[in-house]
């Protein structure tokens, strides 16, 4: 099998895997640490232009999870506010120490969901993306696996998204709306 196969065979095993509860993650210095405590919503590989800056690399894995998920185990990572086509901004949070981003929060996404960087993870192989978006501006040089789900730009979470995980993020704001001060 040549080399490209055994790479192609690779990407179908992993598109569409799910991080399962408990993989840990952090920065490169290690100061902050984090956990997650579900399995993702949904895992995206994200080809927009701010995903390749924050990351220097060719597209950012991001696996979208309810903030009460994500267990920051050291110390808690600092924050920017970055502008995005939506006009709603993101908040991207990055380790004070070493600068690394390791989760960010789109403010047009319902409740409070975060953008996990699934490269920060200690096993980032554990999971791959479900589906692809923004590839319009895919580097040129990158090709997807045969027959991966990708759009030009964002999609409609009701063709997408689990019946599980549409459940959980209507949970999840449900929850939010009942406590006091919830967003
Ligand atoms: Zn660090
Ligand atoms: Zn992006």
């Amino acid at each position: 099998m040549s080399e490209v196969e055994r790479g192609r065979d690779r990407g179908e095993a992993l598109a569409g895997r799910r991080a399962t509860a408990g993989l840990e993650g952090g920065c490169a210095c290690g100061a902050v640490r984090y956990r997650l405590a579900a399995p993702a919503l949904i895992v995206h590989a994200c080809h927009c232009r701010d995903c390749q800056r924050l990351t220097g690399g060719a597209f950012a894995v991001n696996a979208l999870i309810e903030r009460e998920h994500v267990e920051a185990t050291a110390a808690p990572p600092r924050s920017f506010e970055l502008d995005t086509p939506s006009g709603r901004g993101q908040e991207v949070w990055y380790c004070g120490a070493c600068g690394t981003s390791v989760w960010s929060r789109y403010r047009m996404a319902p409740g409070h969901l975060l953008f996990v960087r699934a490269g920060t993870l200690d096993t980032p192989e554990a999971i791959g993306p479900d589906v692809h978006i923004y590839v319009r501006s895919k580097l040129p040089w990158l090709a997807l696996p045969p027959g991966a789900r990708a759009f030009e730009a964002l999609y409609q979470t009701e063709k997408v998204w689990s019946a599980e995980s549409r459940e959980r993020v209507r949970e999840h704001v449900a929850r939010l709306a009942a406590s006091a001060g919830g967003e």
